[in-house]
């Protein structure tokens, strides 16, 4: 496997998990699934899905400002009837807490955090999965590993 190609396949599987929280995490509103530039005070339903298990429920939220003002299951979601459990509905505090942290940290050695662009971190990841593959090649994903 070429560099660009792995490379290429890191940044495609980032890019679908991340978009699944994106629709309602994402600090830039511009880059959020369904996201359209509101006229102010207008109030915008957008869709998306939790992101906090693999059932991955669809919900519509009611976004104004940039703030969700409510969120509900998808009525339309064949699989769930419109149904999220307590842990997907708490999206709302947690996105809205003021505490939320919206850009990657890196834990130093020392035990301090330290601020980085998500550039750095992608490379960051990136560079450390290579290395896994190049040591252990197919059995790069085995879990039993040391
Ligand atoms: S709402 Fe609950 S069941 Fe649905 S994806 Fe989120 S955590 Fe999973």
């Amino acid at each position: 496997m070429s560099d660009a190609l792995s490379r290429r396949h890191f940044l495609k599987l980032s890019t679908a998990l991340v978009a699944g929280g994106a629709a309602i995490a994402c600090p830039d509103k511009s880059r959020a699934i369904g996201y359209t530039q509101p006229r102010d005070g207008q109030i915008l339903e957008t869709k998306g899905y939790c992101p906090f298990c693999q059932v991955r429920c669809t919900y519509r939220a009611r976004v104004q400002g940039g703030k969700i003002l409510s969120l509900t299951g998808d009525p339309n979601n064949h699989w769930t009837g419109g149904a999220m459990c307590p842990k997907g509905m708490s999206m709302v505090e947690l996105v809205n807490s003021p505490y939320r942290i919206t850009e990657p940290m890196f834990h130093e050695a020392d035990g301090s955090w330290r601020r980085i662009s998500y550039r750095e971190a992608v490379d960051m990841v990136a560079t450390r999965m290579k290395a896994v593959l190049q040591k252990y090649g197919d059995k790069a994903g085995n879990r039993a590993l040391p």
